[in-house]
């Protein structure tokens, strides 16, 4: 396989968690110093212990577009809270969340979701597909929340949405990559797209991906599968997306 170049790290956090230690354009110089034009700006959703306040989420749009001449996406690593798919992104701000929100990362957490059986997770994948806002099921591997790999996989590639590899917890250990390697065969088997994150807690760890790359190439997987692996395929999902939602309001 041929060396992989990426665009975008589309999972971040920034000082508005308050276990990340980085300031935006702390993050958008680093991006910008390393080859990432696209830049996703994802802090946890309400629920999550370190979360920040809905204003937080609100006033995003006082960001511009680009800064450091990065594209700088206003985004959410959201909370899945149950098996219906329900995020923890309040009704009666969801318009506001909805209208200026640009990506939208979804996660399992242990302080928001009680582990139950593989069955209601992956039914809670399955349902949080339904909100045409969500693009990715960030860390799905997480063998705290056991999901049936080819259900999700498939579930994703039918909804058109992304599979994270998430470089973070691959660095957690063996048991990680055993379970991300069974996943992207899944996602082989359905032609489900992948998308690999960082999700820094700090601006050196942004756009590095040593740990995803190196699975990647042990299995050999296919790059045009890797949505960020390349800009145009990049830039059609991001079309693609907002078709989607343009359809769905
Ligand atoms: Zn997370
Ligand atoms: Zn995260």
């Amino acid at each position: 396989m041929e060396s992989i170049r990426f665009i975008a790290d589309m999972h971040t956090h920034t000082v508005a968690s308050t276990h990340a230690y980085s300031t935006i354009t702390e993050n958008a110089q680093w991006a910008s110093e390393h080859g990432i034009k696209y830049l996703g700006m994802t802090d946890h959703g309400i629920k999550m212990q370190d979360a920040p306040d809905t204003w937080h989420f609100e006033n995003l749009k006082i960001i511009p577009d680009f800064l450091k001449g990065v594209r700088v996406f206003k985004g959410i690593e959201a909370n899945i809270l149950d098996t219906n798919g329900t995020l923890d992104i309040p009704e009666n701000v969801k318009d506001i969340y909805y209208d200026i929100l640009e990506w939208v990362n979804v996660s399992f957490h242990i302080q928001t979701f009680t582990p139950t059986t593989k069955e209601e997770h992956t039914q809670a994948l399955i349902n949080v597909l339904k909100n045409p806002y969500v693009d990715v099921i960030s860390h799905p591997e997480s063998p705290k929340f056991d999901i049936d790999f080819n259900e999700a996989a498939k579930a994703c590639a039918e909804a058109g949405r992304l599979i994270e590899l998430n470089e973070c917890r691959l660095g957690r250990g063996e048991i990680y990559r055993e379970r991300a390697k069974k996943l992207l065969g899944s996602c082989v088997r359905y032609g489900t797209s992948i998308i690999v994150g960082s999700d820094a807690h700090f601006y050196t760890h942004i756009g590095s991906f040593d740990n995803a790359v190196k699975l990647l190439h042990d299995i050999g997987f296919p790059q045009e599968l890797i949505i960020n692996a390349d800009e145009d395929r990049f830039l059609n999902y991001i079309k693609t997306r907002n078709e989607r939602i343009k359809h769905n309001v």
